[in-house]
């Protein structure tokens, strides 16, 4: 068994694991008490890691099994959106990275627990296209695209690495959709110290990507769809692709620095500094074409026409909405006897 727990202590979402869980006859109220500390600590850590975007080992396999789930009671009692997304999206990544060194015969277990049903050909594993829709069309870069994958009769083929990716997003959707649980507010409070602690640094993360407020450009006459765009952003939910493309050429368009863009998207869950600099730098022009807010039936297409409303009447294009929001403040403002809108 103990050869066993080295192996499966990564991965908490295996029946093995599961069923360790609760043959060990810990309860939750066990957990909360002082001869538990270390789990309590390495469960809070879990979620500070989260948090910081800082990887740790962790490789005592008897207290990490059960750390997880003193993790999800923590984000449980903190019942955070972005928390739990942010957890999720770190946590994933890091089942990603221990499955890369796992072989093909432990991989199965590990789809099988997730509920991706595939099948190894020969060096590719294939997957039900309802599955592949499920997890694979979520991800921004275009090879994932359907249409860039070989399809055969319902199956799509995908490489080792791809298809950890799907298992991946798996995970990261399970996180996702299993939190909060129905955590007594007893234990809750057994909890407090190590659930304040974590909200102070949740709070510190909120105010530092809260700080920046479009200080310098009018958004009251943003479009209802770029406002959503950005809404979603400050939520700490992954905009699509095509959204991100749509925000980025909106916002340079309307005035604002590559460095004022990127820091809209720190609050993002995924953010990654170098890899938004690279494609806010090539949106606004670093490739040599510097590309338009796309129209609004362009906007429609993706579903990204969010709450479309009356002055989006005549526009087709966002920016059209935007600056039909300035005209009529500048009437008003002038009729008033004010100066102009910024
Ligand atoms: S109609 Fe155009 S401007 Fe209005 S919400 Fe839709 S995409 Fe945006």
């Amino acid at each position: 068994m103990r050869v066993e727990l080295k192996k499966i202590y990564k991965y908490p979402f295996l029946e093995e694991t599961k069923d360790y869980i609760r043959d060990s006859d810990i309860s939750l109220e066990d957990i909360t008490e002082i001869g538990f500390s270390e789990i309590l600590e390495r469960g809070k850590r879990r979620i500070l890691d989260a948090l910081d975007g800082k990887e740790h080992v962790y490789d005592k396999p008897e207290r990490e099994i059960f750390s997880y789930s003193t993790a999800n009671i923590m984000l449980s009692c903190i019942k955070d959106d972005y928390l739990i997304k942010r957890y999720a999206l770190f946590e994933s990544k890091r089942v990603y990275k221990s499955m890369v060194k796992e072989d093909d015969k432990f991989i199965e277990r590990v789809d099988q627990s997730l509920g991706v049903r595939s099948e190894r050909d020969n060096k590719e594993y294939k997957i039900h296209f309802t599955d592949y829709l499920r997890y694979g069309t979520g991800m921004r870069d275009p090879r994932w695209k359907l249409i860039n994958k070989r399809v055969c009769k319902g199956y799509v083929y995908l490489s080792k690495e791809n298809f950890l990716r799907i298992l991946q997003e798996a995970y990261r959707r399970k996180i996702n959709d299993d939190l909060p649980l129905n955590v007594p507010d007893e234990i809750c409070k057994r909890m407090r110290g190590n659930i304040n602690e974590i909200k102070k640094k949740l709070n510190e993360k909120k105010a530092s990507f809260m700080r920046y407020e479009f200080s310098e450009i009018n958004k009251d006459h943003f479009p209802p769809c770029m406002k959503f765009l950005v809404s979603e952003i400050k939520r700490g939910s992954n905009i699509s692709h095509s959204g991100r493309f749509a925000l980025t050429s909106f916002l340079s368009s309307v005035g604002m620095s590559r460095d004022e863009i990127i820091k809209i998207y720190r609050s993002s869950p995924d953010f990654d500094e170098e890899k938004t600099r690279y494609q806010v730098e090539h949106i606004t022009g670093s490739s040599g074409t510097v590309y338009r807010c796309p129209s609004c039936a362009t906007m429609k297409t993706y579903g990204n026409c969010i709450g479309e409303d009356e002055d989006c009447r005549w526009v087709s294009n966002p920016m059209g909405r935007y600056y039909k929001g300035l005209k009529k403040q500048l009437s008003t403002n002038l009729h008033q006897g004010a100066g102009y809108p910024r």
